[in-house]
Order: structure tokens, then C-alpha cells, then sequence
């Protein structure tokens, strides 16, 4: 696989702990995203332009500063964004050269192809999904996405991950979700199978 495969960086935001991942981790936020969420926090993730593009080799240079946590906590890096699953040949490229005991996070919507999941698969640990809404208006208001795509996704990661590689956040959000939505969606991943789930308050800023 060759090393011109490029990473969209935007920020590096080291030595977090219990916020995403396990252990010490550093949370690679890259740009680029096909959604258009109405309360998204960063628009400036959804454009490639700002963002500056990084070889795998490059990203393990700028992150190793703390492999010693990486590897004393079981910790490693959580790929952010933006969509990370937009990135999957990178993921790999990234896995291939990285320390083998660091540990690879990935937060996601899920709004990528069914390919991208199942390359991401094979070399990412951990997933944490934000999953919306999984009422097809309530998403699709919300997120202008194809809820069916997401689902599908999610059916595939379980399939293939297990539950307890996945944990599916959801969120309550103002003016487009009510907790009877939230508990809904939250129901439905039970029955799915999810075991791991987080269930929170959007807050705009
Ligand atoms: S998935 Fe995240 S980055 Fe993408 S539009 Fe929604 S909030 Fe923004």
C-alpha cells in the first residue's frame, strides 16, 4: 500500500483519559463529512480545505510523544472528525506502521459505504458510534443522511465486532428529538443486540 495516502488533519488533542478510548489516548480529529447534522459543532469539519494533509508516517511521529501512556494504560488513539470511516485505507496504512499495542478508536456516524466499514473492521479495536436518531424522519431532518445506510452499518458492525467493541452514543437532541425518541432508539439497539450504550443531551453552543 503506498504512502501517499493522506490524512486530512485538523487537530491533535493528547493525554485524554475516560473521554474516548480506553486508557491514555490522543483524539485525531480529521476533516470531511457527508453529513450535515443541524447542530454540528465544528462546520468547519465538513470542509477539506482548512485541513492539512499527513502521510501515516508523519501522524505516528506527531503522536509517539506519548507512547509510554499509549502503552502503560492500554491507551492509543481515537481517529475523530468529521467522519474517520472516510479514511479507512488510511486506518490501515496507520495500523501497519503504528506500535502494535496501541490501541484504535474510531468515533463514527456510520454514513460511509459497507466497504469502508469492513476495511476499518480489520484494524480498528474500538468504535463508538454516534448514531442520531434511529427514527427515519427524526435522522434525516437532522442529519440530511440515509437512515437505512446507518442502520445497515450498524447490523454489519455488530455482525462482525461483537457488542462489546461498540458502544452506540445517544443523544437527545434540542428541538429535533424527545426522550421518548432517545429511549426508542435506545430500545431498538437492545434488541439489535448493543449492549454498550450512552445516552446524552446535545448541548449547542
Ligand atoms: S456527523 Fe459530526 S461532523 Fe458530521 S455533520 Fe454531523 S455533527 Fe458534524
Amino acid at each position: 500500500m503506498s504512502d501517499t495516502i493522506l490524512y486530512p488533519l485538523l487537530s491533535i488533542s493528547r493525554l485524554r483519559i475516560g473521554l474516548d478510548g480506553v486508557g491514555v489516548t490522543s483524539l485525531i480529529a480529521g476533516a470531511g463529512c457527508p453529513l450535515r447534522c443541524r447542530w454540528c459543532l465544528n462546520k468547519k469539519l465538513l470542509q477539506e480545505a482548512p485541513a492539512k494533509p499527513v502521510t501515516a508516517e508523519k501522524l505516528i511521529d506527531m503522536v509517539k510523544i506519548d507512547d509510554l501512556y499509549f502503552r502503560a494504560t492500554g491507551g492509543g488513539v481515537t481517529f475523530g472528525g468529521g467522519e474517520s470511516l472516510l479514511h479507512a485505507n488510511f486506518l490501515l496504512r496507520f495500523r501497519e506502521l503504528c506500535p502494535e499495542d496501541w490501541n484504535i478508536s474510531a468515533e463514527t456516524s456510520l454514513a460511509v459505504p459497507e466497504e469502508n466499514i469492513r476495511t476499518a473492521l480489520k484494524v480498528v479495536n474500538d468504535f463508538i458510534v454516534d448514531c442520531k436518531d434511529l427514527d427515519p424522519v427524526i435522522y434525516r431532518n437532522y442529519t440530511g443522511g440515509d437512515p437505512a445506510l446507518m442502520r445497515r452499518n450498524l447490523q454489519i458492525l455488530l455482525d462482525e465486532a461483537g457488542p462489546k467493541r461498540v458502544l452506540v452514543r445517544v443523544p437527545l437532541i434540542p428541538k429535533f428529538n424527545k426522550q421518548s425518541n432517545q429511549q426508542h432508539s435506545a430500545e431498538l439497539l437492545r434488541q439489535m443486540g448493543f449492549t454498550n450504550l450512552d445516552l446524552f443531551t446535545y448541548i449547542k453552543r
